[in-house]
């Protein structure tokens, strides 16, 4: 029986115990037992939350060991860092990787492995992850211990505290030392390849030429007109080659762009002409482009003139019009190439500019190429300060086009 209940019989057997006492006591027997149901209420609620926490501490416990086996068998090297650069943590990837034990590493600035000229890389990359930005395959060079300089290949997110405060990094670095190498043998090999056809090639159309010359004096048509196709294929494939020479020397650093003052109109009215050359099922039309100067590379911007002229052309096989429109946009000059041909899907154009790729489409499973040329065009208008962007529907045909600084 409760001790409250007792005191209140033992009260009121007391023979002096008046009524007002009675009713004093009951109420607080009544307030006690308030008191005591609360109790109850808060010893359960505490049962319930220690439950919920060891649950909690259960799972994080069960995610750490995870993500520990994660880190300890990853390929990659996987180090943590404060925003000051010093190394928090250090896994056996990164001892395989970089030749340093992890007791070497914990507590040391992490600039012990990046090379003296790429020292500003770090300051750069802390400044974008300061803002909340995560750097996502960042190919760069890094050193190991015994001083050798790898490729890698680095993904650095920030790690926030529960707030959402950024207290250090996090830096995933892959070792591509050998898929660099790998590419650098491929492009050699295209490189090598590409000037050694080059060359008959070129002295193929000088021959096919004067054959050319010699057969319009001949009363049979039929010389001039076969050799006329000969001399188009040939010069297609020198384009192609060239094409991939480019390739070899953009991907090299190699490239160079000359810049200079150049009249648009003669470029463009070459580059129309060459292309008209090439067919007769379409009609290449220029709207003007008179009295427009520009200051850049005649010969790489014609590249991509004659690039975009070729794609209109082969990527509308019924044939119909090409035009080439020039609309001055303030003090910069765009200049894009239209055509009516088999056009391009949404999700096509997202993707055209990328290296090799090109649509797969039943329409256009003939055409040859290698999905070089708009990625080369694109890069070519990089160094141009400008971009080459596309509007088209399939079946309706394709508009590309770009914007160049008038020259004043
Ligand atoms: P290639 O023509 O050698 O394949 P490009 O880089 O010039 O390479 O073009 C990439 C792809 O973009 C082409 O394969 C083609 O599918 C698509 N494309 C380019 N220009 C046009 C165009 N004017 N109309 C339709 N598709 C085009």
């Amino acid at each position: 029986m409760p001790i409250f209940s007792l005191k209140l019989k033992e009260s009121i057997n007391q023979p002096s115990c008046t009524m007002e006492d009675i009713k004093e006591l009951k109420e607080k027997l009544a307030s006690y037992q308030k008191e005591n149901s609360e109790l109850v209420r808060r010893v359960l609620e505490l049962e319930k939350t220690e439950s919920r926490l060891k649950k909690s501490a259960r799972s994080m416990e069960e995610k750490s060991a995870t993500l520990s086996a994660i880190v300890k068998s990853s390929d990659d090297a996987i180090v943590s860092k404060t925003l000051e650069g010093i190394i928090t943590s250090w896994n056996s990837s990164a001892e395989r990787i970089f030749g340093y034990h992890e007791s070497e590493m914990i507590g040391q600035p992490i600039l012990k492995i990046i090379p003296e000229d790429r020292q500003d890389e770090e300051i750069e990359i802390l400044s974008k992850l300061r803002q909340g930005i995560r750097v996502e395959h960042f190919e760069t060079k890094r050193l190991t211990k015994n001083g050798k300089l790898l490729d890698v290949s680095l993904t650095i997110s920030p790690i926030r505290d529960t707030s959402g405060v950024i207290i250090g990094l996090s830096k995933i670095a892959r070792d591509i030392t050998e898929k660099k190498l790998e590419e650098q043998r491929k492009h050699n090999f295209v490189a090598m390849v590409s000037h050694e056809l080059k060359t008959p090639l070129t002295a193929i159309t000088a021959y096919i030429q004067i054959l050319l010359q010699i057969s319009k004096k001949d009363s049979n048509p039929f010389y001039a007109t076969t050799l006329t196709r000969a001399e188009t294929q040939a010069k297609k494939m020198i384009t192609m080659i060239q094409d991939f020479l480019s390739l070899a020397r953009l991907e090299e650093g190699k490239i160079q762009i000359n810049k200079q003052k150049f009249e648009l109109h003669p470029l463009i009215i070459d580059l129309a002409g060459d292309a008209q050359f090439l067919t007769k099922k379409h009609v290449i039309d220029l709207i003007s482009c008179d009295n427009i100067w520009i200051y850049g590379d005649p010969e790489k911007l014609g590249h991509v003139i004659i690039n975009l002229l070729n794609n209109a052309i082969k990527y509308s096989p019924e044939g119909g019009t090409i035009t080439i429109h020039c609309d001055k946009e303030g003090d910069r000059i765009k200049i894009s190439i239209q055509d009516e041909g088999v056009g391009i899907n949404l999700a096509d154009q997202k993707r055209l500019f990328e290296r090799f790729y090109r649509v797969n489409s039943d329409k256009i499973k003939t055409v040859s190429g290698f999905g070089i040329g708009l990625y080369l065009a694109s890069e070519i208008l990089r160094f141009h300060d400008s971009k080459i962007e596309v509007k088209s529907q399939e079946g309706m045909g394709s508009t590309f086009w770009f914007s160049l600084n008038i020259h004043q």
